[in-house]
C-alpha cells in the first residue's frame, strides 16, 4: 500500500523537443506572427522560463547535455554528428531515459535522436524501451525512419513527419495511461529545423511563411498531446516539458526562426544561440502562469527528472545539473552558480573544436574574444555567429541584446568572471572527442584518372602544335620557292 501511492505520486513526465525553434517564435515569448495557442496553454497553466539555456547551440551537444545532465564536453560529444559518423555519445553515459528506466518507469523515445546512428549508440541501448524516430538531422542523406531497430521501408515523405511523430506519440500514451508504472517520453521534432516540411493542412496558414506553417504544425502537436493526457485522465499526474535544442538557425533567413531581442543565432554564443523558449506544465503542482526569471538549464532536468522519480544518482558521476523540483513548484529558487558557454566551429571547417567561450554569473556575462572566421562587420551579410570580437562583458538585466559592453568599464567583474572561467578549465575533465568525420575518401583511383587525362590532352595538344608548326612551315617554304 506505503509503496502503491508512493508509485502514483511519480509523475509521467512528457518531454517536448523543437529542433532550432527560436526564442521570438512562440507566441507566449512575444510572436505576434505565429500562432501557438497550445505551447502558450503551457506557460497559462504553468511556469515560463525567461532565461533557460541549452548546454550547447548545436544540436548534438545540445542533445548529449540534456540526456546525461552534463556539459558535453565531458561526454566528448563536442560537435554535430552527420550521417556518416561512425561515432555517438558514449554508451556507458547515463542518461535520464536508463536513471527513470531503472527507477520503474516505461520509457519510449519518438523522433530526432542525433547522438550516433550505429546501433550501440541508438536509444534502445540508452534506456529507451522504445523508439520512433530518426538517426540524425533531417537535412542529411539517408535519412530513415525507424521503428525499433527497424528502418521502415517505404520513401520517408517529411511534410507526413510531424503527423507521424505525433500518431505514435498519441499512441504510446494510450497504451501507457492504465500502466501501474509512470512512463517517461521523449518527443523530439526534427522541425522547425531546414528543410521545412509542413504537411497539407498547415500550408500556407502562418503570416511567417513556410517557417511558421511548420512552428503551428508544431503547436498542434503540442494540443494533441494535451488533449490525450485530458482524454486518458492523467493530466494531473504528467508534467509536459516543452524546449528547443538550441536558438534559431539566422543564416537560413526566412527559412529560420527569430530569436526577438536576442543577439544571434545558432552555432554562436551569445544569446540568441543558446537562450530556448522553455515551459514545463504541472497541473496542481507547478503554479499556473508562473513566470520563471533566474538562470537554469538543460543539464538541470536529469536531477529533477531523478528526484521526481524518487530515483538516486551515482554520488560519483560529475552532474552539472541541479534538482530544480522546488522552482518548479514555486516553492524554491535555482541555487546560485555559473553556467558556462562553448563554442562550436564547423566540424567540416576547422576540425573538432568546442571551447570554452564564456561564463554567466547572476546577470553578467563575460564572452571571451573571438578569433572568428571574418571581421564582426560582415555578419549582418553572414548570420552565422563566427565572427571575431574582443573580451566582452554584458549586463543582461540590462542589456538581454548583448549590445553595450562594459569590459572596459568594470575590469573588477571581467577577472571575477575570468577567474570562473579558470577554474572550471581546472577542474572539468573532457571526455575523448567523438570523432566526426568518417574515415576520408580514398580519392587515389580518381586521382590517377584525371592525370591521365591530363597527360593526354597535353600531348594530343602538343601533337597539334607540332603539326600546325610543320604544316606552316611547310607552306612557307612551298610559298618561298614559288616565288624564286
Ligand atoms: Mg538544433
Amino acid at each position: 500500500m506505503m509503496f502503491a501511492s508512493i508509485a502514483q505520486a511519480r509523475p509521467n513526465i512528457i518531454f517536448i523537443f523543437a529542433d532550432d525553434l527560436g526564442y521570438g517564435d512562440v507566441g507566449a515569448y512575444g510572436a505576434t506572427d505565429i500562432r501557438t495557442p497550445h505551447i502558450d496553454r503551457l506557460a497559462a497553466e504553468g511556469m515560463r522560463f525567461t532565461d533557460f539555456y541549452a548546454a550547447s547551440n548545436t544540436c548534438s551537444p545540445s542533445r548529449a547535455a540534456l540526456l546525461t545532465g552534463r556539459y558535453p564536453l565531458r561526454s566528448g560529444v563536442n560537435a554535430v554528428l552527420f550521417h556518416d559518423t561512425m561515432e555517438g555519445l558514449p554508451p556507458e553515459e547515463l542518461t535520464i531515459a536508463e536513471v527513470l528506466y531503472a527507477a520503474g518507469y516505461n520509457t519510449a523515445m519518438v523522433g530526432k535522436w542525433h547522438l550516433g546512428h550505429l546501433p550501440q549508440f541508438m536509444p534502445l541501448n540508452q534506456g529507451f524501451e522504445e523508439f520512433f524516430g530518426v538517426p540524425y538531422s533531417n537535412d542529411e542523406k539517408n535519412f530513415f525512419v525507424y521503428d525499433g531497430e527497424q528502418r521502415i521501408a517505404e520513401a520517408v515523405d517529411q511534410q507526413w513527419l510531424i503527423k507521424r511523430y505525433t500518431e505514435r506519440a498519441l499512441e504510446y500514451i494510450r497504451r501507457k495511461a492504465d500502466s501501474e508504472q509512470p512512463f517517461f517520453l521523449y518527443l523530439a521534432h526534427n522541425a522547425p529545423h531546414v528543410p521545412l516540411y509542413p504537411s497539407p493542412d498547415f500550408q500556407g496558414k502562418s503570416q511567417r511563411g513556410i517557417y511558421g506553417d511548420v512552428v503551428e504544425e508544431l503547436d498542434w502537436s503540442v494540443g494533441q498531446i494535451l488533449q490525450a493526457l485530458e482524454q486518458h485522465d492523467i493530466d494531473h499526474n504528467t508534467l509536459v516539458v516543452f524546449s528547443s535544442d538550441n536558438g534559431a538557425w539566422l543564416a537560413m533567413r526566412d527559412h529560420g526562426g527569430s530569436n526577438g531581442v536576442l543577439r544571434d543565432g545558432k552555432m554562436s554564443a551569445f544569446e540568441g544561440g543558446q537562450r530556448v523558449p522553455t515551459l514545463a506544465r504541472w497541473p496542481g503542482q507547478i503554479p499556473a502562469g508562473e513566470v520563471y526569471t533566474e538562470m537554469a538549464n538543460m543539464m538541470d532536468w536529469l536531477p529533477t527528472f531523478a528526484a521526481l522519480a524518487q530515483q538516486p544518482l551515482p554520488t560519483d558521476l560529475e552532474i552539472d545539473g541541479v534538482d530544480i523540483t522546488a522552482v518548479l513548484r514555486g516553492e524554491g529558487e535555482h541555487p546560485p552558480g555559473p553556467f558556462f558557454y562553448f563554442q562550436l566551429r564547423p566540424p567540416k571547417l576547422a576540425g573538432l573544436e568546442h571551447k570554452l567561450a564564456g561564463v554567466r554569473d547572476n546577470h553578467m556575462k563575460l564572452k571571451l574574444p573571438r578569433e572568428g572566421f571574418y571581421p564582426a562587420f560582415l555578419e549582418p551579410l553572414m548570420k552565422v555567429g563566427l565572427y571575431g570580437h574582443d573580451l566582452l562583458l554584458f549586463d543582461l538585466q540590462q542589456d538581454p541584446g548583448e549590445q553595450h559592453n562594459l569590459a572596459s568599464k568594470n575590469r573588477g567583474e571581467v577577472e571575477r568572471l575570468q577567474n570562473l572561467i579558470n577554474e572550471f578549465e581546472r577542474n572539468v575533465k573532457p571526455g575523448k572527442p567523438v570523432e566526426v568525420s568518417a574515415a576520408p575518401e580514398d580519392q587515389k583511383g580518381w586521382e590517377n584518372m584525371w592525370q591521365g587525362i591530363v597527360l593526354t590532352a597535353a600531348l594530343v595538344l602538343l601533337s597539334v602544335i607540332l603539326l600546325l608548326y610543320a604544316v606552316v612551315k611547310l607552306l612557307a617554304n612551298y610559298l618561298g620557292k614559288n616565288r624564286s
